[in-house]
C-alpha cells in the first residue's frame, strides 16, 4: 500500500440535517489534517480532517451540492444545512472526520500544509478541560448518526 494508506472498517456519516447521507466500504484510507487556508475556508474551522478514499467505495443517500474551489479539486456540501462534507478530485474523495457517525475511523498520520497552520494549536491540549455538565440540554435539529452498517 502506498504511504500512509491503512486498512479501515467501513463507516457512515452525513450532515447536519440528514439530507446527505454517505457510507464507505472497509478497505484502504488515508487519513490527514490539512491546515491550509483553503481548507480553513471551506470548513469554517481552523483545519480540514480529511479521510481519502476511493470514489467507487463511497455510496450516497441525497445529493451534495458541490464547488470546485480549484482547478484540482470540488468540494462537496450539504445545500440544505451546509455542512463540509469532502473535498474530491476525480478518483478519491476526502471526506470530513467531523462527519463520520461513532465509531470514528478517523486516525490522521500526519499533517500537511503546516506553513498556514494555526500557532495556538501547539498550546491545544495545555488548555483546560471541560465536560458538558450533568443535565446540560438543548433541543437538537440535527438528525441521528447515520449507524454504520445499518440503513440510511
Ligand atoms: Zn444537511
Ligand atoms: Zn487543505
Amino acid at each position: 500500500m502506498q504511504r500512509g494508506w491503512r486498512e479501515e472498517p467501513a463507516a457512515a456519516g452525513g450532515c447536519q440535517c440528514g439530507a446527505v447521507r454517505y457510507r464507505v466500504a472497509a478497505g484502504p484510507a488515508k487519513s490527514v489534517v490539512c491546515h491550509c487556508r483553503m481548507c480553513q475556508r471551506a470548513t469554517g474551522g481552523v483545519f480540514a480532517p480529511l479521510m481519502e478514499v476511493p470514489r467507487a467505495r463511497v455510496t450516497w443517500d441525497g445529493t451534495p451540492a458541490e464547488w470546485a474551489s480549484s482547478d484540482v479539486a470540488t468540494r462537496g456540501f450539504c445545500a440544505r444545512c451546509g455542512t463540509p462534507l469532502y473535498y474530491r478530485s476525480d478518483d478519491t474523495v476526502e471526506l470530513m472526520a467531523g462527519t463520520l457517525a461513532p465509531p470514528f475511523a478517523f486516525r490522521p498520520f500526519e499533517q500537511i500544509a503546516v506553513e498556514s497552520r494555526h500557532g495556538w494549536l501547539d498550546g491545544l491540549d495545555a488548555l483546560p478541560r471541560i465536560a458538558t455538565p450533568a443535565g446540560y440540554a438543548v433541543r437538537s435539529n440535527q438528525a441521528p448518526e447515520t449507524p454504520v452498517g445499518g440503513a440510511a
